[in-house]
């Protein structure tokens, strides 16, 4: 079984410039661009080094290479493959990386994005890869190891002591390990200095790069050390016990671990736990952690693996190209064709809510509302069910009988049977004509009852008259023309109520007023709406059907809230 694997992407993420400078400059510093020598200095050409030279911003692959190996692996040759597959790393790599060896050293010119020719280091900020590979690069034994965490010499016991801190790994100490094992006279002594540092008998090809410490390059990536399921499997399951075992604690944060470990019986004793206690300085030194973060090059690794699996293997980079960009363009023709789509789409339910749409009221021409937007009509039955399939659907429950009852009691000159056949037509809008309470100019609302009026769903509120109160205030949950037999209709809005509320807020205004949404549906004949409404939910308390009509959405509103007429 061959795989593709594009190892080296992730490490040109890493090159970051150290320029020339008149004090000894380090890669971090040089981020930071605190070190700059020229006429001018710019943070910008620090940021985009690769600018300059013509080529795009940002990742860009240098090199494929194939690694090859058999698709499972036993335990026992697991070790010795690790270490093979760090040497093919390190190899390649050297050749790969070769022409910036020199310049590490001695810098090379050029010319930055601000068009100043400064001179410059390359050197390794950042390395993010998955750990198997970090392995492999870092010439590292596996998670498994007695030291496996590639920053520090943090015993593998001791993975979950997160605030106890380790000596950490450095070029000049991991070479003198290499070095000391390799004057042993027999494999075993030389094996057992090696473990003891998670090492094999790799050199690691940055160890002759100059401003690159590899082990302090690697970086936090969230992908791998973070997201890879810690949260998830391990500790989102056992933090839900605890609070539930625990009720209410002030010392949740010092007890959880402690607690999860000693009484639920779990070990958090492996390397991606550990790693977190490198994260902090991981992101002081390098920054957000979406610098190191591997998310985006792997999802570009997966898709070049897959179309190395498609081409013959020989002269593949060529066919990979070709594949690639054929795939590219079938895309991007597939968006164009889903987006026309849903455009279209839009501008259709969209004009059918436009205010041209209108349709007469059933009564006198001179009625004061005009409903439009206009959905089929059907029976009442067939109305009630396909309403209820609905979001908010409850409402609709009981709809026939709720329709005939009222129109029996409100009309009761018409007399409807029950096997009667009752037409429903609904609506997404009306327009609510209205004289203004300031100047006695017509004024008009134009109100939604849409569950999905661009996307969202919205349903207005109007002030009606009623007889208890004629500021009563109602949410519109139905707009309906209902036509009985005989021909005549009726148009009603179908509304959720709002009653006074005795709750008050604790610092009371004059004028506060507090409505409470009833979620018990009723019928509104339109000929009551005086007008559309503004509610904002109420706060300073929990509850979430509490409302302030708002009376500063218009003059006409002021006056008729505070009774000003
Ligand atoms: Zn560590």
């Amino acid at each position: 079984m061959v795989s593709a694997s594009l190892v080296s992407l992730a490490l040109i993420a890493a090159l970051a410039p150290v320029l020339c400078a008149p004090v000894p400059a380090t890669p971090l510093a040089a981020r930071q661009g605190a070190f700059l020598n020229g006429e001018r200095s710019s943070k910008h050409s620090l940021a985009n080094p690769l600018k300059s030279a013509g080529r795009p911003v940002g990742k860009a692959p240098l090199g494929y290479f194939i690694v090859t190996g058999p698709s499972k692996i036993t335990s026992c040759v697991k070790e010795d493959y690790t270490k093979l597959k760090g040497i093919i790393y390190n190899v390649i790599n050297t050749v790969i990386l070769q022409s910036l060896k020199r310049r590490s050293h001695c810098g090379d010119t050029f010319c930055f994005g601000d068009g100043v020719y400064r001179t410059a280091y390359p050197g390794f900020l950042i390395e993010s890869m998955d750990f198997q590979e970090l392995a492999a690069w870092l010439g590292m034994r596996s998670s498994q190891a007695n030291f496996p965490c590639p920053k520090c010499l943090v015993p593998k016991d001791s993975l979950a002591k997160l605030t106890r801190r380790f000596e950490h790994r450095n070029t000049a100490a991991m070479r003198d390990v290499i070095e000391d094992a390799r004057r042993q006279q027999t494999k075993g002594d030389k094996e057992d200095i090696l473990r003891s540092s998670g090492l094999h008998d790799v050199e690691q090809i940055l160890w002759e790069f100059g401003h690159s410490d590899p082990y302090k390059a690697v970086s936090y990536d969230t992908l791998h050390w973070d997201d890879g399921g810690k949260f998830g499997r391990h500790l989102w399951v056992y933090i839900k016990q605890v609070l539930t075992d625990l009720g209410k604690t002030n010392e949740f944060e010092q007890q959880i671990l402690v607690y999860i470990q000693q009484d639920l019986d779990k070990n958090f004793n492996f390397l991606k736990q550990h790693y977190t206690c490198h994260a902090s300085n991981d992101i002081r030194e390098k920054g957000a952690t979406k610098h190191m973060s591997t998310r985006t090059g792997e999802g570009f690794q997966q898709e070049v693996t897959r179309h190395y699996n498609r081409t013959n293997g020989r002269d593949a980079e060529r066919q990979i190209v070709v594949i690639n960009e054929n795939e590219e363009a079938m895309a991007r023709l597939d968006m164009l064709v889903a987006d026309y789509e849903i455009r279209e789409k839009q501008k259709l339910e969209d004009s059918e809510d436009h205010a041209d749409n209108t349709v007469e009221p059933t009564g006198s021409p001179t009625a004061h509302w005009r409903f439009s937007a206009p959905n089929s009509s059907v029976n009442s039955r067939r109305f009630e069910t396909e309403m209820s399939r609905g979001e908010g659907g409850e409402a609709f429950d009981g709809f026939d009988i709720a329709l005939r009852e009222f129109l029996a009691i409100h009309h009761p000159e018409r007399v409807i049977a029950f096997e009667d056949t009752v037409m429903v037509q609904s609506f997404r809008a009306v327009h609510i004509e209205f004289q203004s309470m300031v100047n006695w100019s017509p004024q008009r609302d134009i109100l939604r009852c849409n569950p999905k009026f661009y996307g969202q769903p919205r349903y207005d509120c109007v002030l009606y008259n009623a007889e208890s109160d004629p500021l009563s205030l109602a949410r519109l949950i139905g707009l309906l023309r209902c036509t009985i037999p005989g021909g005549a209709k009726f148009d009603l809005a179908f509304v959720y109520r709002f009653k006074n509320s005795k709750w008050k807020p604790q610092t009371f205004w004059r004028g506060c007023r507090v409505v409470e949404e009833c979620r018990r549906p009723e019928f509104l004949p339109l000929e009551h709406v005086a007008r559309g409404a503004l509610l904002a939910h109420a706060w300073g308390t929990k509850r979430t059907n509490l409302f302030f009509p708002i009376d500063t959405i218009d003059d006409d509103m002021f006056l008729r809230l505070n009774k000003m007429e």
